[in-house]
């Protein structure tokens, strides 16, 4: 299994894209900003989506990507999101005004997009041996993490997410934990936003991973546009004794 970074930045700038991940060519988790890079043969690729909650930097791509894809894709593209975000998603997004509803575009029988709800630790197969398990994680609107395993290892993408135990209970019950891509968006002098966000500061994701009894390579995400350097040169005490990177668009991350 095979994760390109199409964007991982908490904003936009110059180089920057916001949340997406695209899985095997043919499955995005979250659709910001960074599938804009994808050209228009592989966004027809594209066949499912999994998006962790409803807000902009991570869905907005799915509105454009829509759009292009009149007459190039055979069947509707599957949206799986919690209840929460779906409902969000079609009264204030795809609700013909803000933007058109491609649940019955360009007709109800074969639209180019077709909800899907799934549940919180309910394992969905995506063949060739490989599935995806949403959690809940805490954040300021009901959110999701996504675990996907293969055959030969296991690898958690948190979404965005702030300090909770019920994160480390699920992670601490997965058989393996290979590689975790989680979110730092502020600096530690930014804690009281990040609290009223739910976002993790570096010394708070350090202190919580002490929870965890895995010991996967961390993967750090979603550093809010000018706060790379101050969050990079805070995790190198934050997360000392930890292997980690901080991810960056274009990067790959794979699993057996
Ligand atoms: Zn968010
Ligand atoms: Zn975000």
């Amino acid at each position: 299994m095979r994760i390109k970074v199409l964007g991982c930045s908490g904003g936009i700038g110059p180089g920057l894209r916001t949340t997406s991940l695209l899985l095997d060519d043919e499955i995005l988790i979250d659709a910001g900003t960074g599938v804009g890079d994808l050209s228009l043969a592989q966004q027809a690729r594209v066949r499912q989506v999994f998006l962790t909650h409803c807000h902009l930097d991570h869905v907005c791509g799915l509105a454009f990507m829509a759009d292009n894809l009149f007459d190039l894709i055979p069947e509707p593209i599957r949206v799986h999101a919690s209840r929460e975000t779906l409902q969000t998603l079609r009264e204030h997004l795809f609700n013909w005004h803000l933007w058109p509803d491609f649940s019955v575009l360009p007709d109800e029988q074969n639209p180019l997009l077709r909800w899907q709800e799934c549940a919180a630790e309910e394992t969905i197969d995506l063949g060739e041996g490989r599935s995806i398990t949403p959690f809940r994680v805490l954040h300021t609107v009901p959110a999701f993490g996504y675990a996907l395993q293969t055959r030969n290892g296991a690898l958690v993408f948190t979404g965005d997410c702030y300090a909770d135990d019920g994160l480390w209970v699920f992670l601490n019950r997965l058989p393996r934990l290979d590689r975790l891509i989680v979110e730092i968006a502020f600096p530690d002098e930014q804690a009281a936003l990040g609290h009223a966000a739910k976002h993790f500061t570096p010394e708070l994701l350090g202190s919580e991973l002490r929870k965890l009894e895995h010991r996967p390579k961390l993967f750090l995400t979603h550093a809010k546009p000018g706060c790379e350097s101050r969050i990079e040169r805070q995790c190198k005490q934050a997360l000392r004794g930890w292997d980690y990177e901080h991810l960056k668009r274009g990067d790959t991350v794979g699993i057996g």
